[in-house]
Formats: structure tokens, sequence, C-alpha cells
């Protein structure tokens, strides 16, 4: 049984339970698998763990909820983020949704495998909901244990923390605990299963509200929940929009959804410029603030390949792969605004917003390109073939992606007369085999090079100006899928010093951090293609 106790430490959170108070519920308490009609979420208890040990928190999270890292260290915080215990005002539930799945509908989907404890109200007036992933079965776990592992955990609570940092909208990570059960996994689909440490991330967001948690009351013709939860997400994180008198109209449903368009252009844009690949972009996996959510089988391009996706179970379609995640989202929003029709009974609206979405992209691509390249502004008729030519040259041959651009900055682009040799070599350290370049890629590359030194000297722009705009969007250290993988090997050795040195590099990743500079390399050979490092099987909850 969960019990439910005051914890000197953590009494301080006040908590505002919104979702729950404001929505409806499903009146049947028990924990089973069913299809839930009619509610936006179930009430269900945490699954109560053997031996829970606390591997590694995020004292920024912890500030913005008003925690210290002393409560953070305290052993209720422990109990709590693991689901032992319950804070007084917890009221945790799982939350009802639904979703495409690569592109078919799935149906009901919901928390399988996440918990939500209650909606923090922190000091500033913001609401934080907690949410347990990997805390036990649920109405919606379908055929699966509702359970995490240490390894999945550990990149989820280090990716939320790297993108925050990296000023990428994100779902936080609170924590990060061992549960001290074993969880079976057959982590290849292969058969050959395993006993794998148990771990659980108590994620937090402003609202896990996805495209699929309206999508399933449409689908299901149940227009008043649907209602229902578009009025709450437009009053709870989206009050600006309100109209002056307050009421909600079928003109605050379009610009709603406008919004939603714009922030997951400008989401999108984030993750080209620094090479994120999320790798399961369903549509239950898009959250209606345009943050990042659901750090599963997700990836960094290491050298740039437009093609390159995370995924193993995508391996045959690329549906989620890096270059086609503007054209997804897109097709993504196409159906949420399916599913929020029957609010509006207009599709022209819709259709402007969807326009709204490929300008916004468009014209944010293009600026986060131009920062990028150090221009101070895009000027289409030069630069829109610069940057194509360079990505054709980059994909070319395996060039790292993050090194590049960092290393861009440094090209002398005030000499007017830079051989081939001046042109490649403070770049050399980018190419994965530097020596194997042939002469012509070599004299196309310099070409380029050149070619971008006279369009960097129209700028009449100082060099340590420049290089500081530069370095301000060309991160130095992204979450290398290998860095991971070793922080995950070692933590599964029982040795949590690396997921603690990660969160630490990646609290700075525009700065040079000379100490860290190991962490900036590219990817070794060793792990090109070893499993974690390279290609990951996302859970196969296709069902
Ligand atoms: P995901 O691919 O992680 O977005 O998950 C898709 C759906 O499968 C969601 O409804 C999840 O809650 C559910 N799911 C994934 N893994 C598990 C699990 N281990 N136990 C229960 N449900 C799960
Ligand atoms: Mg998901």
């Amino acid at each position: 049984m969960t019990t439910v106790t005051a914890l000197p430490s953590l009494d301080k959170l006040v908590f505002d339970n919104r979702f729950i108070r404001q929505l409806p519920a499903d009146p049947d308490m028990h924990n089973h698998c069913r299809q839930v009609f009619g509610a936006c979420f179930s009430f269900v208890s945490p699954k109560p763990t053997q031996a829970p040990q606390l591997v590694a928190y995020s004292k920024e999270m912890a500030h913005s909820l008003g925690l210290s890292e002393a409560d953070c260290e305290s052993s209720c915080f422990t109990q709590v983020m693991s689901g032992n215990r319950l804070l007084p005002d917890m009221q945790p539930y799982a939350m009802c949704y639904g979703g495409h799945q690569f592109g078919q509908w799935a149906g009901q989907l919901g928390d399988g495998r996440a918990i939500n404890l209650g909606e923090v109200l922190a000091d500033n007036g913001q609401h934080w909901t907690l949410q347990l992933k990997g805390a036990g079965l649920t109405p919606y776990s379908r055929m699966a244990d509702g359970l995490a592992v240490l390894r999945s955990s550990v990149r989820e609570f280090l990716c939320s923390e790297a993108m925050f940092h990296l000023g990428i909208p994100t779902t936080r990570a609170l924590s990060l605990t061992l549960t001290g059960d074993t969880v079976m996994r057959d982590m290849f689909y292969n058969g050959d299963a395993k006993l794998e440490p148990g771990a659980i991330v108590c994620r937090a967001a402003p609202s896990f509200i996805r495209f699929g948690s309206f999508q399933i009351f449409t689908a299901r013709g149940e227009l008043n929940v649907l209602k229902q939860l578009a009025d709450f997400t437009i009053r709870s994180d989206f009050p600006q929009l309100l109209p002056k008198s307050g009421q909600i109209e079928k003109a605050t449903y379009i610009c709603w959804f406008e919004e939603v368009c714009r922030l997951t252009a400008e989401l999108i844009v984030h993750w080209q410029r620094v090479g994120f690949v999320h790798g399961v972009m369903n549509t239950d996996n898009m959250s209606i603030l345009g943050i990042t959510i659901d750090y599963g089988p997700y990836g960094w391009l290491d050298h740039y390949d437009p093609e390159w996706t995370p995924n193993t179970t995508d391996r045959t379609h690329r549906r989620y792969r890096y270059s086609q995640q503007p054209e997804i989202a897109l097709w993504n929003l196409l159906q949420l605004a399916n599913a929020i029709y029957p609010l509006i009974n207009d599709a022209k609206p819709l259709q402007n917003a969807l326009a709204l979405y490929n300008a916004t992209f468009e014209h944010g691509w293009q600026a986060m390109f131009a920062e990028k390249l150090g221009l101070k502004n895009w000027q289409p008729n030069s630069d829109a073939k610069l940057v194509q030519t360079l990505l054709t040259l980059l994909a070319e041959v395996e060039t790292d992606m993050t090194l590049f651009f960092r290393l861009l900055a440094h090209v002398p682009v005030e000499n007017q007369t830079l051989s081939n040799t001046d042109c490649l070599a403070p770049l050399s350290d980018a190419w994965y085999q530097p020596d194997s370049l042939s002469p012509d890629y070599r004299q196309r590359f310099a070409d380029w090079i050149r070619l971008y030194s006279q369009r960097i000297r129209q700028d009449n722009e100082s060099t340590e100006s420049r290089q500081q705009r530069m370095n301000a969007v060309n991160p130095k250290y992204i979450l290398r899928n290998y860095l991971s993988q070793m922080a995950i090997d070692k933590a599964e050795a029982g040795d949590f010093s690396l997921i603690e040195e990660l969160l630490e590099v990646m609290r700075r990743p525009y700065d040079e951090q000379p100490d860290k500079q190991h962490f900036a390399a590219k990817r070794p050979e060793w792990a090109r293609n070893k499993a974690g490092c390279s290609q990951l099987y996302s859970s196969q909850m296709r069902i």
C-alpha cells in the first residue's frame, strides 16, 4: 500500500491540482487495463518500490519548485520521487490519450508507464506537474508492465536537462532513482530477455497534454470532453489568448491553434539547429505546449546525415529521420487540426494556421542558419544557395555537425587570398577521415569557404563579435549518443559519476570549458555501430 505521510523537507511544496479538479475523471477506481470512455484520466497509485536509491537530481529544476539541494538529498525526496510515499496533497493519476503511431491511428494509448503526482504551484505562479515515469501499471498499460529500466531513464534524465540548458523547450527531469526492483527486458526484441535494474524519472512540465489528448475524444465522438479539455488548456496554459470577456469563442480556438503551430515550428527549428532527432514523432509524443516530450529512441547527429534516424524500429521507412522532422510536425499538426475541427467547424482558419507553421518554420530556419554561419541577417539571393551547397558538402563525407559549426568560426575569413589548405586546416577535426578527402572534394570545399568568407566580409563585423554570436547558437557540447551510453554502462555497474559529470558539462553547452574538452570529441570508432550509441530500439508498444 502506498502511504500518505507528511514529510518535513517537502511539505513546502504547494499543490494546486487543476487537471483532476476541472476535468472529468474515470469513475472506475480499480487498476486494471481497459478502454476509458468520457474521461481525461484515471486515479491510480504508484507501485511501491523495494529499495529506492537516488541516482541524480537536477538542482535547477528543484530550485524552480522551491526545493533546496538538502531537500533533494533527504530520504523523503527519494521515497516520494520513486513512488513509495505520497505527500498529503498529491492525488496520483494517469492521463487518457490516443495517437497516430507511425502514421496509423492507434486508438487509446494513455499514460501506460507514467503516473502524475499533482501540480506544484511555484512561488512565481507557475504550475509544474510532477510525473513519475516507470512507476507501475495503470489502466493504460495495455500488454506491458508500466516500468522503466535504468538505461532509458538515464537517457531521459540527461537529455531533458541538456535540452533545457541548450535553450530548447522541453519537459524537465527533477530526479532519477533506482527502484531496487528488477525489470525483464528484451532489449533487441530478439527473444533474449534479461533482468535489468528498474528506475524512475520524475519529470516536470507545465502540462503533459499532447496532440493525442484531443484526438482521442474526437475519434470517439466525445465532443463535450474535447471542449472541456481545450478550454482547460487555453485557460491554464494560454491565458494570454483569452478575450477580455473571459468567454472562449471560436476565434479563441483559432488563435490557440495558430499559437500551437507557431510554437511547434520554433521547436523544430531548434531541433534542426543542434542535430537532435526525436525518433518517435507520433502524435501522442507531441506536446500541446510545443515542448520536447517523451525521450525514447532519440539521438544526436554525429556526422551530418539528413537521412539518419536513431530508431531501429523505423529503419525501413525512416519516417522520423532528421530531414523529415519539419514535415512530420506539420503532418501531426494537421491531425490536431482534424481533432479540434468540431470546435471551429471551419477548415479555412485551420489551413491558414498550418500555412503559418510553414512560414514560421521557413523564416526561423533561415534565421537560424544565418546565425549558425555568423551572418548578420539572411539575404535570400545569396544565402539559400550558400547553405544548400554547404549541406550537400557536409552530407557527402562524414563530417561532425557540431564540431564543424564550432570550428567554422575560426576560418580566417578576412584573408582574401585563402589557399585550399588555409580553407580546410581549421576544420580538419570535423571530418571523421580528414586524410581521405578526395582532391575534388577539397577543391569544392575550399571554393565554398572562399565564397563564405566573401559573404562574411560584406557584413563588416569584427571577428570577435561574429565568433561570439556563432558560439552562442552552435553548441560545443551536445549529449552525444556514445557519452550517454558510457554513463549507462557505468551506472549499471553502480558508478553514477559520469551521469553527474555529463549533467555538469551540459549545464554550459556553449562555453569552451577547456577541462571538459574530451566530451566534445567526435564519436569514437568503437561506438559507430554499437547499440545505444548509433541506434536504439523503441518500446514496441504498437498494438
Ligand atoms: P512511447 O513509444 O514511449 O511513446 O509509448 C507509446 C505508448 O506505449 C504509451 O501509451 C506508453 O504509455 C505505452 N508504453 C510504453 N512502454 C510501456 C511500458 N513499459 N508499460 C506500459 N506502457 C508502456
Ligand atoms: Mg509516448
